[in-house]
C-alpha cells in the first residue's frame, strides 16, 4: 500500500499508542472548547456520574474534572494512555473521584440509565457517530447530556483530493445539518453546536507534534511503521493547512428525552 493511501488506522497499534502517549492530546480541542462545551449543560452535582470515552491522556478529563463536581469514569482502549491518565488524576490530586479504566466504547462497565452525562472528544468516529450515540443513550438517564466533538464537512462540495483523504480516514464524516438531524434521531435534543477554533488543531494537536516527530525518527527511524505513521501525521497537518476551510472539528452537545 503506496503511503498515500494510508490512514492512521492502518498502522500499528504499539506505534501509534507509543507516539501519541508523547502528547497530552492526542486529538483537535483545547481547555478554552471542554469549558465552552460544559457551558451548554446544566444540572451537574456532586452526586453526578460522567463518563468520557476514549479519554486518551485525560487532557480534556483533567479540565473537566477542575470544572464540574461529581464523578468521572475514563475509558480508553490503550492501557498506557490509562496509566497516563491516572497519573495526571493523582497529581491533580483528584484521584478519588477521576478514575481511568481500560476498556472499549462499545462495552461500556456501567449499569444502564446510570450516567448524568458522556464526553467524548475526537473518539466517537471510532465506533461511528450515529452507532455510538445510539448505544450510549442507553446509559444515560432521562434528562443527561451528551457532549461528543466530530470531524464536518463545513460545505456541501469538496475538492477531491480532500474527499478522498477523508473517505479512506472515516467515510462518516458528514456536515453540521446531517450530524445534528442524526442526533435528534438518536434520541436526543440537539442543544448546540459549534465549530472548534482553528488554534485545536494548530496550536494544540499539531504544533505539539513537530519536536516529537523528530525524536520518534530519531529513535526509530529505521522502524518503517514508525516512519510511516509520523510520514501520514505530517501529511494531515499539510492537509488541514490546504482545507481548513472544508472541514473542521465540531462540538455536538445533546439531551437524552
Ligand atoms: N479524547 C482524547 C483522545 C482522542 S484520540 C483527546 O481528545 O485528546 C481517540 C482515542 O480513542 C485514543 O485514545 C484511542 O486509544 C481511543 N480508542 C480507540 N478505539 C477505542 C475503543 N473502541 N474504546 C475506547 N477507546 C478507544
Amino acid at each position: 500500500m503506496s503511503n498515500d493511501n494510508k490512514t492512521i488506522h492502518d498502522f500499528d497499534f504499539e506505534v501509534i499508542c507509543e507516539y501519541f502517549s508523547g502528547v497530552e492530546r492526542q486529538g483537535p480541542g483545547s481547555p478554552e472548547v471542554t469549558i465552552k462545551a460544559l457551558n451548554f449543560i446544566d444540572g451537574l452535582n456532586h452526586e453526578s456520574r460522567i463518563a468520557d470515552l476514549g479519554c486518551g491522556t485525560g487532557g480534556q478529563t483533567m479540565v473537566l474534572a477542575q470544572h464540574v463536581p461529581g464523578t468521572i469514569t475514563g475509558i480508553d482502549l490503550f492501557p498506557k494512555f490509562i496509566d497516563t491518565f491516572n497519573r495526571n488524576a493523582a497529581k491533580l490530586n483528584v484521584q478519588e473521584r477521576v478514575n481511568g479504566v481500560v476498556g472499549s466504547m462499545d462495552n461500556l462497565p456501567f449499569e444502564p440509565e446510570s450516567l448524568d452525562l458522556i464526553w467524548s472528544e475526537g473518539s466517537i468516529y471510532n465506533i461511528g457517530y450515529e452507532n455510538g450515540l445510539r448505544y450510549w443513550r442507553n446509559y444515560l438517564k432521562t434528562g443527561g447530556y451528551v457532549a461528543v466533538s466530530e470531524a464536518t464537512w463545513f460545505t456541501n462540495e469538496r475538492p477531491a483530493e480532500i474527499e478522498t483523504f477523508w473517505h479512506n480516514a472515516y467515510p462518516e464524516i458528514d456536515t453540521i445539518s446531517v450530524k445534528v438531524a442524526q442526533m435528534q434521531k438518536a434520541g436526543f435534543v440537539p442543544v448546540a453546536t459549534f465549530i472548534l477554533p482553528e488554534n485545536c488543531w494548530t496550536d494544540h494537536f499539531f504544533a505539539p507534534q513537530v519536536e516529537l516527530q523528530k525524536a520518534f525518527l530519531r529513535e526509530k527511524g529505521d522502524n518503517k511503521a514508525a516512519a510511516d505513521l509520523v510520514a501520514e501525521m505530517r501529511h494531515e497537518a499539510v492537509m488541514y493547512d490546504k482545507y481548513k476551510s472544508f472541514y473542521g472539528y465540531v462540538f455536538y452537545i445533546g439531551k437524552k428525552i
